[in-house]
């Protein structure tokens, strides 16, 4: 539950005793999440029980969902946040109450009432979910790998839990859960929980979560899927045609969360394990916990994407032990977790490795920051946001992620790695299973690692990368070493050299990631063949170098990669790929080409980033 209790309300809550049940009380908390409308800061909404039934004919999940709670301030309702959910009857304490639905308010959706007495303590909700939930792509077997079986999978983050639960839905509000899952009996049923590891004849499921989590990271993937160990904590779900494959590309997972436990203490979920999402899965990965899911995009052969599963990993401390109390504090979250994965990549490469993914993630922040600069949204380049009456989505920038690492390198830089680590560790065990403020992390911060220390405060300016728009003066910078190599054979790329006679033979995804993105855009048709007929740049299996190329192709009318490029869009749907790509079409002239490649690609997409896009291609 919330981690604050004030005292004036609790002087209040002994005055109370015996009187009417209240409207509202909010004792739990100082903070107000404007993206929930449960009344979980006056109730203590503890554990849920969920039974439900997937139906993959007509696209919904139908069950129930019991929750514990402790009515100890005798307010007069439950209050919890719902999306397009079909409620047919609650029973409180076994006992049918009327319960009713606020209004529809845009972005959050419908507030669920549901009356109770002092005493209750099990309220049990009886709903089905829309066909059109945000939270859940639906698959036909068409759009999986081995084109046998439908798949379904959950996004919940950020407030999409609402669309398949009833709950109370905001960062700051954990409980414990366990669920039965019934599923057609050819398929698994996995969540973010304790989880079985091989199919039975039944298609019944049961999970359990015993730490407290909030609503998320309730996660559900169904599908016929396989699982192989890596060691004794870890492992890989995927599609059985994808297993070897993925568990070849993981297969440095297990010795990444010891590293992980070595810099920043236990890892206290139990075990990590990997789902290989379809590609369609909108995001990189997202952090459920015990169970990451991941974008088979990441797979490329060579273990050069991998990068992406520390972050995952990262969240295990930051976000998931401690979490954001509000969408306004995301970098919290990110921030915490891209620092987190960048020294742990450090950890198991080099520095000069790492180095190249600060310099690369350096380059997305200038970018983002110079379009908010063209759209007059400095506010949104400020680390503490303000989401309210927008979708949190929104707070999903390189602001959070880039702009957030770069501070704690800052600090780290400033009072020096030993020290740094110390406090981070301290952090995460002082506020394991809790949930934190921008403003109580800069108290922290100053009564923990500052301590007074008047110039270290003037160092570090904390005012000016929390509260202030862009990248800040003292951002540092990383080691260029690799980078610099890079850029010599690209000069030498465009003054002539031909790119067989080019040094490359030992460059990683970043390096060639680097050369790719600071050549001239558009590149000159028979630059962009030379490239290609050499590097087969059009055809690459690694998607991070094919998305980048295909923006350069169509930024070039480079033609030969279109029907390759077409087929990339038709079958991933990862939004950081697709954005990029689809934008640079709609930039370039080339409207009618994205939306007839949108319009084939669209049924593959997840409804998130459908949403992104269609804002985009369709407006
Ligand atoms: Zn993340």
């Amino acid at each position: 539950m919330l981690n604050k209790l004030s005292l004036c309300a609790i002087a209040s809550v002994l005055l109370w005793s015996c009187s009417e049940p209240k409207e509202e009380v909010g004792v739990h908390t100082f903070v107000k999440d404007d993206h929930t409308q449960s009344n979980a800061d006056s109730i203590d909404i503890t554990h849920l029980n969920l039974d439900v039934k997937v139906n993959f004919d007509d696209r919904y999940i139908q069950g129930c969902a019991t929750w514990d709670i402790d009515n100890k301030y005798n307010v007069s309702h439950l209050k919890l946040d719902g999306y397009k959910l079909t409620v047919d009857s609650i029973l409180v304490d076994g006992n049918k109450v009327d319960f009713a639905w606020g209004a529809t308010v845009e972005h959050l959706g419908e507030q669920l009432q549901i009356p109770i007495e002092e005493n209750s303590k099990l309220v049990a909700i009886y709903y089905k979910s829309d066909p059109s939930a945000q939270a859940m792509q639906w698959m036909t077997p068409q759009q999986t790998l081995s084109k046998k079986h439908p798949f379904l999978y959950t996004q919940s983050e950020a407030i999409y839990a609402r669309s398949w639960i009833p709950v109370p839905d905001g960062p700051g509000i954990r409980f414990t859960y366990n669920a039965r899952v019934e599923v057609p009996k050819d398929l698994i049923a996995l969540m973010s929980a304790t989880n079985p590891q091989q199919k039975n004849d039944s298609g019944i499921y049961h999970f359990e979560m015993d730490v407290p989590i909030p609503a998320y990271l309730m996660a559900l993937g169904v599908g016929d899927l396989e699982f192989k160990a890596i060691d004794d904590r870890t492992g890989v779900y995927a599609d059985p045609m994808f297993l070897e494959k993925a568990h070849n590309e993981f297969a440095e997972v297990g010795d990444m969360v010891k590293i992980a436990e070595e810099m920043y203490g236990p890892y206290r979920w139990g075990r990590y394990d990997i789902l290989v999402l379809p590609s369609g899965f909108p995001l990189g990965g997202m952090e459920n916990p015990k169970l990451t899911f991941a974008t088979p995009t990441i797979i490329s052969g060579d273990r050069s994407l991998v990068n992406l599963i520390a972050h995952e990993l990262a969240h295990n401390w930051s976000g998931n032990l401690v979490t954001n109390a509000t969408w306004n504090d995301f970098w919290l979250n990110e921030g915490f977790t891209v620092y987190f994965e960048r020294r742990l990549t450090e950890q198991m490469t080099d520095k000069s490795y790492a180095d190249m993914l600060w310099e690369l993630g350096y380059q997305d922040l200038e970018h983002t920051v110079q379009e908010m600069q063209e759209e007059d949204n400095m506010k949104d380049s400020h680390l503490k946001i303000e989401l309210k009456g927008r979708e949190p989505d929104e707070g999903l920038t390189d602001i959070a992620y880039e702009k957030g690492a770069l501070f704690l390198k800052l600090i780290e830089n400033t009072v020096g790695r030993e020290k740094m680590d110390a406090f981070l560790t301290q952090y995460f065990n002082e506020h394991a299973f809790k949930t934190i403020t921008t403003e109580e992390f800069i108290a922290y911060l100053r009564e923990n690692l500052i301590e007074g220390d008047k110039e270290l405060e003037e160092k570090i300016n904390i005012d000016a990368w929390v509260y202030g728009p862009g990248i800040p003066d003292n951002a540092p910078r990383a080691d260029m070493e690799r980078f610099e190599r890079v850029n010599a054979e690209r000069e030498k790329f465009l003054n002539g050299t031909a790119p067989k006679d080019l040094t490359t033979a030992d460059w990683t995804t970043h390096e060639w990631l680097h050369f790719l993105r600071k050549l001239p855009k558009p590149l000159a048709y028979d630059k962009m063949k030379a490239l290609d007929d050499a590097y087969d740049f059009s055809i690459s299996n690694n998607s991070e170098i094919a998305d980048l190329w295909y923006i350069m192709a169509v930024a070039a009318d480079y033609k030969p990669a279109y029907r390759v490029m077409e087929n990339f869009l038709v079958n991933v749907g990862r939004r950081k790929f697709l954005t990029p790509l689809y934008s640079e079409m709609m930039e370039t002239g080339k409207e009618e080409m994205a939306k007839l490649i949108y319009e084939r690609a669209r049924p593959n997409y997840h409804p998130l980033a459908q949403r992104t896009l269609d804002e985009l291609i369709l407006k």
